[in-house]
């Protein structure tokens, strides 16, 4: 097998709790490690439901009887810029590994506010395991605080799980602009892939009116120079399926629960379609902008145009505000 790396940093991200998030993260992760990606889960959610699904005990720590546990979690990473990430990873499936959480990660959104470089604490703990991953998906708690941005300023790209009622709609557009103000103030290289759509009915007309909009939504994006100018609604949507709801409690994901369920042929066939997009971390798109004329007619370095990125521009534009939108 070829040498895995640099990954695909992805944050699932929805402020909205019980979208799927979590069985997106684990599922789809689980999906593309039996495809041969070597994917690494970090749970940054403080209820640990990523931990939990895939049977590993929350808490850095000798942790308790069952479940395997590292030495350290999520936690440790963001509150010690020292710490060996490699320490925080359990194995728990080929090609599949997990950065824990712990409950304890609700206390660091407090403690993170009094730290240098708050934001960026979990970027710096990933970066030197990049190349030893395909994928890193990042399993978000459902809020806008420092812990979520913590989770976009580390990835290179956002999915949106989320459920086709329009009321979910309006979520989304406060989502985007979080996903931008991040963009502009701390890591310009940021795009959102699209939305999965979780707990999906596709007979229903609401439904399909909602995704219609979404469509409509990016498309209209495609010659704007926002973070979403690339996203897409992915296919297959997830299908409401009961042993998904099951599996978390038994410590598996749907692949290993119930391996010829509707759930398990979704994510199975979503890992696939994500698997064959191209990481869009591309930046936005170049502007050029015509250098005025030197005196004498030439350009100093022969040049006749400058390129600018509008990432670049906005890295000189103030930091986004310290507290996300809530
Ligand atoms: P989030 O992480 O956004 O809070 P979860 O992934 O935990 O959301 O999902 C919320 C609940 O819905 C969980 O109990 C989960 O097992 C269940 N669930 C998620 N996706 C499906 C699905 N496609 N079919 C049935 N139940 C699902
Ligand atoms: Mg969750």
């Amino acid at each position: 097998p070829s040498p895995p790396g640099p990954a695909r940093i992805i944050a699932q991200m929805n402020q909205k709790g019980g979208v799927g998030k979590t069985t997106t993260t684990v599922n789809l992760a689980a999906g593309l490690a039996l495809l041969g990606r070597r994917v690494l889960i970090v749970d940054l959610d403080p209820q640990a439901h990523a931990t939990l699904h895939l049977g590993a005990d929350p808490g850095g720590g000798a942790g308790g009887e069952g479940g395997s546990a590292a030495a350290r979690s999520v936690y440790d990473l963001l509150l010690d810029s020292d710490d060996n990430p490699q320490a925080a990873i359990i194995q728990v499936a080929p090609n599949l590994a997990l950065i824990p959480s712990e409950t304890d990660l609700a206390a660091a959104e407090a403690e993170l506010g009094a730290a240098d470089e708050r934001h960026r604490r979990l970027a710096r703990a990933l970066a030197p395991l990049a190349a030893s991953f395909d994928a890193i998906l990042i399993d978000c708690p459902p809020s806008l605080g420092l812990l979520t941005i913590n989770g976009l300023a580390a990835a290179n790209e956002v999915l949106i799980p989320m459920q086709a009622h329009f009321l979910a709609l309006q979520g989304v557009g406060k989502l985007l602009e979080t996903v931008k103000l991040v963009r502009a103030g701390i890591n310009p290289g940021l795009t959102v892939s699209g939305v999965v759509l979780c707990m999906h009915d596709a007979q229903s007309t609401h439904a399909q009116e909602v995704v219609a909009d979404l469509e409509a939504f990016f498309d209209a994006a495609r010659t704007q120079d926002v973070p979403w100018r690339s996203a897409r609604v992915f296919r297959p949507p997830i299908r409401r399926n009961i042993k998904l709801a099951e599996c978390p409690s038994f410590g598996k994901t749907i692949f290993d629960y119930a391996p010829g369920a509707p759930g398990a042929l979704d994510y199975r066939a979503l890992a696939e379609a994500f698997a064959a997009t191209t990481p869009s971390t591309a930046p936005s798109p170049l502007m050029t902008v015509p250098l005025p004329a030197a005196p004498g007619g030439q350009c100093p370095s022969g040049q006749t145009e400058v390129i600018i990125t509008p990432a670049a521009q906005s890295l000189n534009t103030p930091p986004a505000p310290a507290e996300a939108p809530s």
